[in-house]
């Protein structure tokens, strides 16, 4: 079985990165950028332009930016397998990692895997119909959009990303409608508060998404009312799921500890799990930020981390 130092599981802006910065300290990273999982590259594949990274002053699209962080991974020494990893072992040392082609041996792990935004399977809202023509589970990525520019628009849940989505949204859309299943929010008071008071946003409460329709893009939506059972049709270009995130951890087991939600616990500022020697970067342990920058950010500290950890490591063997 072959020995790496430092094996990245997962790719997107915290996987790509955490390779950059090891390639370039001579780590000879291993990178596993998942296949069946998902898009290699993350939920950026996914978007469409991205206006928030800095460097881009014309904007990039989602898929470009990623082939760009693949490009330079893969130039600067990182061998990449398109593959997803079945399963770890991280009670032996070293670790092992497992794929469908065969086993790698890792002194060190960096885990990189993401979260996937939750959908609904409303009618309309599928892959093959309004899905990013419209319908979006990422406000701040897509906010901005030309299409949603004064229309009305939808966000579905009632939890503290719906509220910030609403929030982000009322910069965009002529009014934000929060469609909510419950007449009470999930979200923090603070939050709840300030979307129930800004003059462009209405609380659908008890209610939910039923169908979306359109033609190029998204025109409306159909809304049920469930106290009384009503549906009504009401203009829309937008409709944007709010409902959570989903860690992308099935393949560690329980072998590290996890904060709430799902998400990989990390000792704060740094990138350390409760393993030693395994690291976490992005969206799979941050519930809070979640953008390409952050996760690039979060990727470079858990290489420098690993590094820092190996050499410490190897100086106590010596
Ligand atoms: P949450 O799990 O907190 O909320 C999800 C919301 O979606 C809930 O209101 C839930 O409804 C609703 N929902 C779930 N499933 C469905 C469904 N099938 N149909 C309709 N509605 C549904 O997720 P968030 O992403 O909002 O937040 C995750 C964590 O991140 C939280 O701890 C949150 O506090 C934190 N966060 C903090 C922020 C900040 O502080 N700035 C910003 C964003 C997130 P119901 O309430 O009925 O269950």
């Amino acid at each position: 079985m072959r020995k790496h130092k430092i094996v990245i599981i997962g790719s997107g802006p915290a996987g790509y990165t955490a390779a950059i910065y090891a390639a370039r300290a001579n780590l000879g990273p291993l990178l596993f950028e998942g296949f069946y999982s998902g898009p290699a590259g993350g939920q950026l594949m996914t978007t469409t332009d991205v206006e928030n990274y800095p460097g881009f002053p014309d904007g990039v699209t989602g898929p470009e930016m990623m082939d760009l962080f693949r490009l330079q991974s893969d130039r600067l020494g990182t061998t990449i397998i398109t593959e997803d990893v079945t399963s770890v072992n991280l009670k032996i040392y070293p670790f092992i990692v497992e794929a469908k082609s065969g086993s790698v041996e890792a002194e060190a792990i960096i885990i990189s895997t993401g979260a996937t935004a939750k959908r609904l399977e409303i009618p309309g809202c599928g892959d093959k119909e309004f899905w990013q023509k419209g319908v979006t589970a990422c406000a701040v990525c897509d906010g901005a959009m030309p299409i949603f520019r004064d229309k009305p628009l939808y966000v579905i849940g009632g939890g503290d990303t719906a509220m910030e989505e609403a929030l982000f949204l009322t910069k965009f859309g002529s009014k934000v409608f929060i469609v909510h299943r419950r007449d009470e929010f999930r979200a923090s008071k603070i939050m709840g508060d300030r979307a129930i008071h800004h003059p462009k946003i209405e609380v659908l409460w008890s209610h939910v998404v039923t169908k979306v329709e359109g033609d190029q893009v998204v025109r409306s939506v159909t809304v049920k009312d469930l106290k009384s059972g009503t549906e009504t049709k009401r203009d829309a270009a937008g409709v944007f799921f709010a409902i959570g995130h989903e860690p992308n951890t099935s393949f560690l087991g329980s072998q590290i500890e996890f904060a709430q939600h799902g998400y990989i616990k990390v000792v704060p500022g740094t990138s350390r799990t409760s393993v030693e020697g395994v690291f976490a970067a992005g969206d799979v342990q941050d519930p809070f930020y979640r953008q390409a920058v952050t996760a690039a950010g979060s990727g470079c500290m858990a290489a420098l981390d690993a590094e820092r950890w190996l050499a410490a490591r190897e100086h106590a063997h010596a």
